[in-house]
C-alpha cells in the first residue's frame, strides 16, 4: 500500500479549508478593488479580505460550512481504489477531529449528525482510470448556502424578466443570469457557476459542478462557450447585485460552461453556483509512496500574497454600538444601512432550534435576545477547571429557511434582533414592524473574522441536535453587522432584488 496516501489526503483537506487558491484570491482581490471605498460592498469585501488573510495564518477554517466534501480522483491502471476511498474517509474524520471540517454529515430521516462527516453519501468520492503513473485528487469543500442556489431549467422555459429561454446558445445565456439574479446574496456573493448543457437531470448537475474544477482565469477551448461565457462575465456585474446581495459592482468571479449530448426530449440547463468561499485545490501523488509530488492550482514555493496590505475592517466612527438584551426603543430607532457593533449575550439558532422553538419553550429567556443563525465550529479544550468549548470559525447561515419559523418566534419570544445572511422574507419584515425588531445582516463566510468577535462560550442547549444545530451561549464583542431589514418596515433585499431585476431585463435585451 501507499504509506504516505493518508497523510497526504489530510494535507489536501486542511490546505483545501484553510487557504484559498491563487486564482480565487485574484478575483477576490479585483473584486475589492472595484469598488468604491466606504461603500457596503467595499465594506463586506474588506471584511472577506481579512478573514481570508486570518485562515491562513491560523490554518483555521475560511468558513464555518466546511460544505460536502466532494473528490475527484484519478488512479493508475491496477490502483487499489477500495483501499483509498477507505484512506481518503478515514482522513476525512481526522480532518473533522482536528476542526478543520465542520461536522456536516446529517442522517435524513432522524437529523442525526454523525459527528465525523462520513454516512451514506458523503464523502462523495468520484474514481476514475487514466494511463499516467501518477494519482491526482482534486477536492472542493461547497457550502450547504451556495449549494441551494443551484439551478436547473428545462427549456424552453419563460423566465421573469428575461422572457422565453429558447434551445439555443442564448436561451443557455438567460438561463445563467437568471439563476444568478435568483441567488442574489444568499449563495455568498460574488460567486462562481459552474455550467452544464444538456445531458440528463443528474449528469447535468454532476458536470455543472466539475466545472467548478477549471481555474478561473483559463480559456475554454471550445470557441463557442468561451464566446459565451466571456459574454456572461461582460454583462452579468451590470446587475448590480453585489457583494452579499449589497449592491455593487461586482456579482460574479467566474463562469465554466460545458456541453453533454442529451436525449431528443430534453435540454437541461444545469447551473452550479459556488460561493467567494470557492474552496478547491489539488494534488498529484506518487503512485508507488503516495507522496504529494505537485500541488495543482497553486504553487508552494510562491508566496501566499496577502489580501491585505493595510488594517482590515476600520470603523468610520458612524457605527452604532449595541449591547444585548436590546430594547424596542434601540431597535426601532435602527434603519437600514445602519452599520452595527454588538456585544454582550447572543445565542446560535439554525433549522433545529427554530423547528424545536415552534413546539417548545426556549431553554433560556429570550427577551431582548440577539439571534444568530449560525453552525460554528467549536472544539472541546481541556483547562485547569475542567473542559472548555472554544469557537474556531462562526459566520452567518443563510436566514431564508427560517422564514416559515422567525416571525413567530419573534413574536412568542421577545427576540429583537436577528442577525444571518442573504436576508428574509415578507412574514418577518412584517414581524419585525409589528413586534420592534431587526435583521441584521453579517458577512457570510467570515468564519475567522466574527470567531474572534466571540470572547466566549458560556454554556450550550439543544447539543443533542449535534454542533452546528445546537444553541449555542455566545459572549461576544464589537460584531459588526449592517442593518438590512429595519422596524419600520424597509428591506435592502427586497430592494436590491427589484433594482436587479429591472437591470436583467435591459441585460437580457441588449445581446
Ligand atoms: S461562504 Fe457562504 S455560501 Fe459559502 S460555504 Fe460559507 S456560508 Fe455557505
Amino acid at each position: 500500500m501507499l504509506p504516505e496516501f493518508f497523510d497526504s489526503v489530510l494535507q489536501l483537506i486542511v490546505r483545501t479549508s484553510t487557504d484559498l487558491p491563487p486564482d480565487v484570491r485574484a478575483a477576490m482581490r479585483t473584486a475589492l478593488g472595484s469598488e468604491a471605498p466606504g461603500t457596503r460592498a467595499s465594506q463586506a469585501l474588506t471584511i472577506i479580505a481579512e478573514n481570508i488573510d486570518l485562515a491562513v495564518d491560523t490554518e483555521g477554517a475560511i468558513c464555518q460550512d466546511t460544505g460536502m466534501p466532494t473528490f475527484e480522483v484519478k488512479v493508475p491502471v491496477g490502483a487499489n481504489q477500495i483501499w483509498m476511498r477507505q484512506q481518503i474517509k478515514e482522513a476525512v474524520a481526522e480532518a473533522t477531529r482536528r476542526g478543520k471540517l465542520r461536522p456536516n454529515s446529517v442522517d435524513s430521516i432522524t437529523g442525526k449528525n454523525s459527528g465525523d462527516n462520513l454516512g451514506p453519501g458523503t464523502p462523495i468520492i468520484h474514481f476514475d482510470q487514466w494511463d499516467r503513473d501518477v494519482v491526482e485528487i482534486k477536492l472542493i469543500l461547497k457550502g450547504g448556502g451556495c449549494e441551494n442556489t443551484n439551478a436547473q431549467y428545462s427549456v424552453p422555459v419563460e423566465l421573469p424578466h428575461l422572457g422565453r429561454a429558447d434551445r439555443t446558445l442564448e436561451g443557455v445565456r438567460k438561463c445563467i443570469l437568471h439563476a444568478v439574479w435568483q441567488a442574489q446574496g444568499k449563495g455568498c456573493a460574488p460567486g462562481a457557476v459552474g455550467v452544464c448543457i444538456g445531458g440528463d437531470r443528474t449528469s447535468g448537475y454532476t458536470h455543472a459542478k466539475e466545472q467548478l474544477f477549471r481555474s478561473l482565469d483559463d480559456v475554454n477551448t471550445d470557441s463557442r462557450l468561451a464566446e459565451l461565457e466571456a459574454s456572461i462575465m461582460s454583462t452579468v456585474n451590470d446587475l448590480e447585485i453585489g457583494t452579499m446581495g449589497f449592491g455593487g459592482k461586482v456579482t460574479l468571479i467566474g463562469c465554466k460552461i460545458s456541453a453533454l449530448n442529451r436525449l431528443p426530449a430534453s435540454f437541461f440547463v444545469s447551473v452550479a453556483y459556488d460561493c467567494w468561499a470557492f474552496r478547491r485545490l489539488g494534488v498529484e501523488l506518487n503512485a508507488s509512496t503516495g507522496a504529494i509530488e505537485k500541488w495543482l492550482y497553486r504553487d508552494p514555493a510562491h508566496p501566499i500574497i496577502p489580501m491585505l496590505d493595510q488594517a482590515g475592517f476600520a470603523r468610520t466612527g458612524r457605527e452604532v454600538s449595541l449591547r444585548a438584551p436590546l430594547t424596542e426603543e434601540q431597535v426601532r430607532s435602527l434603519k437600514v444601512g445602519d452599520v452595527v457593533l454588538v456585544s454582550g449575550p447572543m445565542y446560535t439558532g439554525r433549522d433545529a432550534v427554530h423547528s424545536y422553538l415552534m413546539k417548545h419553550e426556549p431553554p433560556v429567556d429570550m427577551r431582548g435576545s440577539v439571534l444568530y443563525h449560525c453552525g460554528p465550529v467549536v472544539v472541546k479544550e481541556e483547562g485547569k477547571d475542567g473542559d472548555k468549548w472554544r469557537v474556531t470559525a462562526a459566520g452567518p447561515t443563510t436566514s431564508i429557511r427560517e422564514e416559515p419559523y422567525q416571525g413567530e418566534i419573534i413574536k412568542r419570544y421577545g427576540v429583537r434582533a436577528v442577525i444571518g445572511k442573504g436576508g428574509m422574507g415578507a412574514k418577518t419584515l412584517a414581524a419585525l414592524k409589528e413586534h420592534g425588531a431587526v435583521y441584521l445582516n453579517a458577512i457570510g463566510g467570515a468564519a475567522q473574522f466574527y470567531a474572534r468577535s466571540i470572547k466566549g462560550v458560556d454554556d450550550v442547549s439543544l447539543l443533542e441536535f449535534g454542533t452546528p444545530e445546537a444553541m449555542w451561549h455566545l459572549r461576544v464583542e464589537d460584531f459588526p453587522a449592517i442593518v438590512t431589514m429595519d422596524a419600520h418596515g424597509n428591506s435592502l433585499h427586497k430592494d436590491i432584488e427589484q433594482e436587479s431585476g429591472q437591470h436583467l431585463e435591459t441585460i437580457g435585451v441588449s445581446a
